[in-house]
């Protein structure tokens, strides 16, 4: 298993809860975006009212779920989780929206791969709070209105771009989620090695911190299993040997790269002789999706200068060839 994978199976989701801040003040980072919602949130309270309907939008792992259940918590409502791909059909929206109580948040994760139709339900039942059920098919069908509760829709999207305009524009606020700085993922884990009653130095923060790929998620999974190495091996505190020690079993190098990150950059390389190569040529020869590559790895191997995107495809750059330790061709691109 990927130590530094972004998804989450079930016990990971367990752990994960257990260290999601409740408030936007015990929120760590992304100052503009915390900003930008309090005001969305406020606002609506002082109205009295449900808050406008809200997208975030980033990579896996910076907080989309976290700040959705916020944004129940502070508005003091009921939170009703659903995702993209759980709604096939129009029907399973209309099925989740006509239980909905009045005020409450309904979050859409990956909202970007729900289907057509219930996109374009979606639309009316944001804008106007009413559905039409469509009964019956061909010449006799009827379409049959159906009033809402008023409801805050919180969608998260690794993609934004992907989203049609209509719906995009029917979102009150997008808040754009950025990678976390180290400095930032210290405070993410001293905040949860106190909730773990872990003892974390500071230089023990400042390993896992700068080797998380900028994600709160990675953060959190590497403070767990250093810890473990503490326990098992160390003195049982999480500081810079044990970080150290642990990160080099698992494999995390001092960027943070996780498995997929370098298939993809070493197929870069050693494949494709530095590119230019097309995303979906190199998302089959590291054998996972072209939109996995695009969300998951790309983003922060372009932010950190390792991958470089132009009209012809993807290329290495001086510090990808560096950070493989390869030396690149005279004709290497970058
Ligand atoms: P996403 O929905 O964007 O994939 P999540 O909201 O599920 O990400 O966050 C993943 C994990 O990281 C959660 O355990 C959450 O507690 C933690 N986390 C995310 N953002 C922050 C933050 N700003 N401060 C503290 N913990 C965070």
């Amino acid at each position: 298993e990927r130590i530094v994978t972004t998804g989450a199976d079930e016990q990971e989701r367990a752990a994960e809860s257990a260290l999601r801040p409740h408030g936007l003040t015990e929120f760590v980072g992304q100052k503009v975006v915390r900003e930008q919602l309090s005001l969305v949130l406020d606002a609506a309270r002082a109205r009295g009212a449900p808050a406008d309907h809200v997208l975030f939008s980033g990579p896996p792992g910076l907080g989309k779920t976290t700040l959705a259940m916020i944004v129940a918590s502070e508005m003091g409502a009921p939170l009703r989780q659903s995702s993209g791909p759980a709604i096939q059909h129009a029907g399973d929206l209309a099925a989740v929206l006509s239980s909905l109580d009045e005020g409450e948040v309904l979050f859409l994760d990956e909202i970007h791969r729900m289907a057509r139709p219930a996109e374009e339900m979606l639309y009316m039942a944001m804008e106007d709070f009413r559905v039409d059920v469509v009964v019956g098919k061909g010449p006799g069908a009827t379409a049959i209105p159906l009033q809402l509760p008023r409801f805050t829709l919180v969608g998260a999207t690794t993609r934004a771009g992907l989203l049609p305009a209509p719906l995009r524009d029917r979102f009150g606020f997008t808040g754009y989620l950025d990678f976390y700085t180290p400095e930032e993922l210290v405070l993410v884990l001293r905040r949860s090695a106190q909730l773990l009653g872990v003892q974390l130095t500071a230089e023990g923060a400042a390993e896992i911190g700068g080797r998380s790929r900028g994600t709160p998620r990675i953060a959190n999974r590497l403070l767990r299993r250093v810890r473990d190495w503490a326990q098992v091996r160390g003195s049982g505190i999480v500081d810079r040997r044990a970080a150290r020690a642990a990160l080099e079993v698992y494999e995390v190098d001092e960027l943070g790269l996780d498995r997929l990150d370098r298939a993809v950059l070493e197929a870069l390389c050693r494949r494709f002789g530095g590119g230019p190569v097309g995303l979906s040529t190199l998302a089959v020869v590291v054998g996972e999706e072209a939109e996995t590559v695009e969300t998951v790895a790309e983003p922060f191997l372009v932010r950190e200068g390792l991958l470089g995107r132009t009209p012809r495809g993807r290329v290495a750059l001086p510090q990808t060839w560096a950070h493989l330790g390869l030396t690149p061709p005279r004709d290497a691109p970058g």
